[in-house]
């Protein structure tokens, strides 16, 4: 039997993603994925076409969302939703609360670029957002590129875009205790996404996972596009003194600009037990 090659994280053009959710999973499945989750950002529209297109190649398909929430002084931190029920109306009802105030801070953040010599940037960002009321500093960080301010993604973040840099602005996201709320309600596990991605002290770290398991979490991404191998030790780790569930995304945005490719994780460390196995 073939091992199965799980990627339980990524985004399509309903969030900050490149490719519409038919393509992703068209793409997953030419890469070798066997089990896959579609986690738009603060976004459930994606997911009955991204079943329809995966039912039709016999790929194995979850529903999944990543929530944005406000963790501690101004921490965003990631929290994935996986196997939701996408017609639960509390879910539902909490995403539209957290993307509504995504378009006010898109015009801050273009206004706070317009001061440091980027101009148009709402509308620029506009854009590439395909769903607008998804505007993302992913969107900004696209648009910047394209007129030629800085050679990628990663380097706009660096220089406007990350927490500290002239474009960023402070914003309020879901709580956690809300944002897993929402999850369990709507049947799903929650999954702490790229626990390594946040600035937090290890002791920090500790806290955010021992509150996390204090509101019903389930899990952390072990492996991720946007973690080393040494992180994925470190987070074995984590689970087995937590009792957390293990899962591995590649966060796949989009070609040319994720930092993995959808499928390409390697296996999950020995002895963890994988968030899928309660799944049946
Ligand atoms: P937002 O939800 O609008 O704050 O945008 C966050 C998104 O920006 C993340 O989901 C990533 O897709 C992207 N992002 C965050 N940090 C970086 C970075 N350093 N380099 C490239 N993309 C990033
Ligand atoms: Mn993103
Ligand atoms: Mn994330
Ligand atoms: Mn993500």
């Amino acid at each position: 039997m073939k091992a199965l090659n799980a990627d339980l994280h990524c985004h399509s053009i309903w969030s900050d993603g490149m490719l519409s959710p038919a393509e992703v999973v068209q793409r997953a499945h030419a890469n070798g994925v066997t089990l896959l989750a579609l986690t738009d950002h603060d976004e459930l529209s994606g997911l009955p076409a991204a079943r329809a297109a995966a039912d039709e190649l016999g790929l194995r398909f979850i529903d999944g969302v990543e929530i944005s929430i406000s963790w501690g002084d101004d921490q965003t931190v990631h929290i994935l939703g996986l196997n939701i029920d996408p017609a639960n109306a509390a879910l539902q009802a909490g995403l539209q609360k957290v993307r509504s105030g995504r378009d006010a801070r898109a015009a801050d953040i273009a206004a706070e670029l317009d001061k440091v010599g980027i101009h148009g940037a709402y509308e620029g960002a506009l854009r590439y957002a395909g769903n607008p009321a998804m505007i993302s500093r992913a969107h900004f960080a696209r648009y910047i590129v394209a007129q030629g301010h800085a050679k990628d993604t990663p380097t706009v973040f660096d220089h406007w875009l990350a927490k500290g840099k002239p474009g960023y602005v402070a914003h309020a996201w879901a709580t956690l205790e809300d944002s897993v709320a929402w999850i369990v309600g709507a049947g799903g596990t929650a999954v702490i996404a790229h626990p390594a991605r946040y600035r937090l002290s290890k002791a920090q770290r500790r806290e955010m996972f021992g509150a996390f398991r204090e509101v019903g979490g389930r899990g952390i991404e072990v492996l991720s596009g946007t973690q080393s191998l040494d992180e994925a030790q470190e987070f074995a780790g984590v689970c087995r003194e937590f009792g957390f569930l293990a899962s591995c995304g590649s966060d796949f945005h989009g070609p040319g600009e994720s930092w993995m490719d959808l499928g390409k994780l390697p296996a999950l460390p020995e002895g963890l037990t994988p968030v899928w196995a309660q799944w049946g």
